[in-house]
C-alpha cells in the first residue's frame, strides 16, 4: 500500500481517487474548489489538504488530473505547488490530457529535484473512471513506470509505457485524431440514413457487425439517433485536445487535414451553445 495524494477531483479525478482509497491506499486529496474535496472525504474517508503543496508532502506518489497545461503548471510549479514539497524518490503521475512539451518540462524539473515524473493521460471517459476501467498511456522512465504500475491499476484495465517523457501525451493525441474522424463519419452516416428514410436502429445493428464497427458506433449511436448530447466528453475538452494535436503537428510536420476540419466543426458546435455537449454532437451540427 502506498501513501498517495490526488490533485483535481473533477469528473475523472473524483472516481479515480475513490478507487485508490478502495484498494487500501492512504489517500490525501486536494481540489481547488474545496467543497468537492470535503464531499470526497465525507464519502470516502482519507485526508483533505488545503494546497497541492500540503497534499504532496511526504507522499510516495502524487497523482493529478486537472484541465490543461496552465492548470498543470499551477498545481506543480505554481505558488503552493506540489513540486516544492516532494521528496527524493517520490513519483508524480499526471493523468491530465496536456501537451508533450509540458510533460518533458515537468519531467526535467522533477529530475532536478530528485523525484520521477510520468505523463499518463487516460482514455475511457467518465464511465471508465467510475468503473475503474481506464486505459493509461504512459511516457517516462521504465523504473518509474514499474513502480507506478500496480497503483495505477487501481483505476485502470490497462497501462502501458510507450516511450520516454511526452510519449503518453503523444499516444493520447493519436487517440484523439482517431476519434475526430470516426465521430464525423458516424454522424454523417446517421444524418444520411435519416434523410434517406432508413430505420437507423436496424441499419446500425447490421453494419456494427461488419467493417464499419467502432466504439463510437457501439456506445453512441442510440443517443445520437435520439438527439441526446448532454453527457460524456465535452466539446470544450475535445477542442483543447485538438489544439494540442494541431500544435504538435505543426512542429513535427504531420499533415492532419481531417482533424483540422473536424476541429472547426466543433467550433460550430460551440457556437450553437454546445460547449459541454458530448463529442457525438457533430450530428447536431449537420441537422441544425
Ligand atoms: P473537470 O471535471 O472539469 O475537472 C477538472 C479538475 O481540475 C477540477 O478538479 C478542477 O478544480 C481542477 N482544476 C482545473 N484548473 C485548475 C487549476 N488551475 N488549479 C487547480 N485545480 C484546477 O475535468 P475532467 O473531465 O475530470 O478532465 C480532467 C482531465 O482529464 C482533462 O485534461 C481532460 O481532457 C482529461 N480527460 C477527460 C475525460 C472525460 O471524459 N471527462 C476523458 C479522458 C481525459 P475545480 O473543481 O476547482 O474546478
Amino acid at each position: 500500500m502506498v501513501k498517495a495524494a490526488f490533485l483535481g477531483l473533477g469528473v475523472m479525478g473524483y472516481p479515480m481517487a475513490r478507487h485508490l482509497k478502495a484498494k487500501g491506499h492512504d489517500v490525501t486529496v486536494y481540489n481547488r474548489t474545496r467543497a468537492k474535496a470535503e464531499k470526497w472525504v465525507a464519502d470516502n474517508g482519507g485526508r483533505l489538504a488545503a494546497t497541492p503543496r500540503e497534499a504532496a508532502a511526504g507522499q510516495d506518489v502524487v497523482f493529478a488530473c486537472v484541465g490543461n497545461d496552465n492548470d498543470l503548471r499551477q498545481v506543480t510549479l505554481g505558488p503552493d505547488g506540489a513540486f516544492d514539497a516532494m521528496g527524493a524518490g517520490a513519483l508524480f503521475v499526471d493523468h491530465t490530457t496536456a501537451s508533450a512539451g509540458i510533460a518533458r518540462e515537468l519531467h526535467t524539473a522533477a529530475q532536478g529535484r530528485g523525484f520521477d515524473f510520468l505523463d499518463a493521460p487516460v482514455s475511457g471517459g467518465q464511465a471508465g473512471a467510475e468503473n475503474g476501467q481506464l486505459t493509461v498511456m504512459v511516457g517516462g522512465d521504465p523504473a518509474a513506470f514499474d513502480r507506478a504500475h500496480p497503483t495505477i491499476m487501481a483505476f485502470a484495465k490497462a497501462a502501458r509505457l510507450l516511450g520516454p517523457s511526452g510519449s503518453g501525451q503523444l499516444a493520447k493525441m493519436m487517440n484523439q485524431i482517431c476519434i475526430a474522424g470516426v465521430v464525423q463519419g458516424l454522424a454523417e452516416a446517421i444524418h444520411f440514413g435519416k434523410r434517406a428514410g432508413m430505420d437507423i436502429e436496424a441499419v446500425i445493428e447490421v453494419i456494427s457487425k461488419g467493417a464499419a464497427q467502432s466504439w463510437q458506433m457501439e456506445n453512441r449511436y442510440k443517443t445520437m439517433n435520439a438527439g441526446k448530447f448532454d453527457f460524456g466528453f465535452a466539446v470544450d475538452w475535445m477542442r483543447k485536445d485538438l489544439s494540442i494535436v494541431l500544435d504538435e503537428a505543426r512542429d513535427n510536420g504531420a499533415r492532419l487535414p481531417l482533424t483540422a476540419l473536424v476541429d472547426q466543426f466543433y467550433a460550430d458546435v460551440q457556437a450553437m451553445g454546445g460547449e459541454r455537449w458530448d463529442t457525438s454532437s457533430l450530428l447536431a451540427r449537420l441537422e441544425r
